[in-house]
């Protein structure tokens, strides 16, 4: 496995060197909106720390991300009045991990409603809305 690249998209992010959808933050993790949406509310977990995903995550890191999208979940399905909540990860490329920080992607899930498909920018302003809805929720 290649070791972590701190010029990655997210690590950019957490420096704030380029511009996110903020949800929530502590000391060890930050949440932002996805601007690909796959699902309205849409949002990352990710840890504050440098890993590449799953296979090099510690156990701390992985409780702190966990513990985040267990409170991010649960404001989505109150902010979305969602019926349940998909999560995924992924890790490497053949895993289809795009971008090498560790994240959760958390998706409010609606009853027949399926997920859409990869790789559409969403509208900037709803995702800002689904932002503060989520961050409302909180
Ligand atoms: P993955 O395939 O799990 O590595 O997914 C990477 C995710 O990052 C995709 O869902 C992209 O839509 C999302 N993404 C890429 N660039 C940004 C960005 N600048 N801000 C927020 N999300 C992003």
């Amino acid at each position: 496995m290649s070791a972590y690249d701190d010029q990655n998209i997210f690590a950019k992010i957490l420096r704030g060197e380029i511009p996110s959808f903020k949800v929530y933050e502590d000391d060890e993790t930050f949440c932002f909106m996805d601007i690909m949406p796959r699902s309205d509310g849409h949002c990352l977990v990710i840890p504050k720390t440098p890993c590449r995903n799953l296979l090099d995550a510690t156990p701390a890191q992985l409780a702190a991300c966990m513990t985040t999208v267990n409170k991010v979940a649960n404001a989505c399905m109150k902010a979305f009045d969602a019926d349940g909540i998909s999560l995924q990860q992924f890790s490497e490329a053949a895993g289809g991990q795009e971008v090498f920080h560790l994240h959760f992607h958390i998706h409010p899930r609606h009853e027949g409603v399926p997920m859409r498909p990869a790789g559409t920018m969403g509208d900037m302003d709803v995702i800002k809305a689904h932002a503060a809805a989520i961050a409302a929720a909180l």
